[in-house]
């Protein structure tokens, strides 16, 4: 246990400092997401082993992406227990992030529409 009461579960993970409660009555551990000074680090980590390239299925051949511009996905979710373990975190370019099957993804849909990055048949393209 850490001094505040929270539980350190392994590389990149904390929680729960206690089971949070709901509004819908069920009880949900409550995780935190590494500082940003760590996620740089991170990032970098996971863009260096990558080689800078997109892992996602609309880029088998890709160009390496600058680490400013390329995204670092959870493959398992942090809401579905996930970790922040580099095992757990993959390369992504823009597109291929978006088009990913995840309903937090829902709110870069609409920017991504805006800029041309995806067109009005994404739904066909999704993937998880
Ligand atoms: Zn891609």
């Amino acid at each position: 246990m850490l001094g505040s009461g929270i539980a350190w579960l392994g590389e990149g993970r904390l929680g729960p400092a206690q089971p949070g409660v709901a509004k819908h009555g069920f009880n949900m551990p409550k995780f935190r997401r590494l500082s940003k000074e760590l996620n740089a680090e991170k990032r970098k980590q996971v863009w260096l082993r990558d080689e800078g390239r997109c892992q996602g299925p609309y880029c088998v051949i890709s160009c390496a992406l600058p680490l400013n511009r390329c995204h670092i996905d959870h493959i398992v979710p942090l809401s579905s227990f996930g970790t922040n373990h580099n095992s757990n975190l993959r390369t992504l370019c823009r597109r291929c992030h978006v088009l990913r099957l995840d309903f937090k993804h829902r709110g870069m849909i609409a920017a991504a529409l805006r800029d041309g990055i995806i067109d009005c048949s994404w739904r066909s393209l999704t993937w998880t």
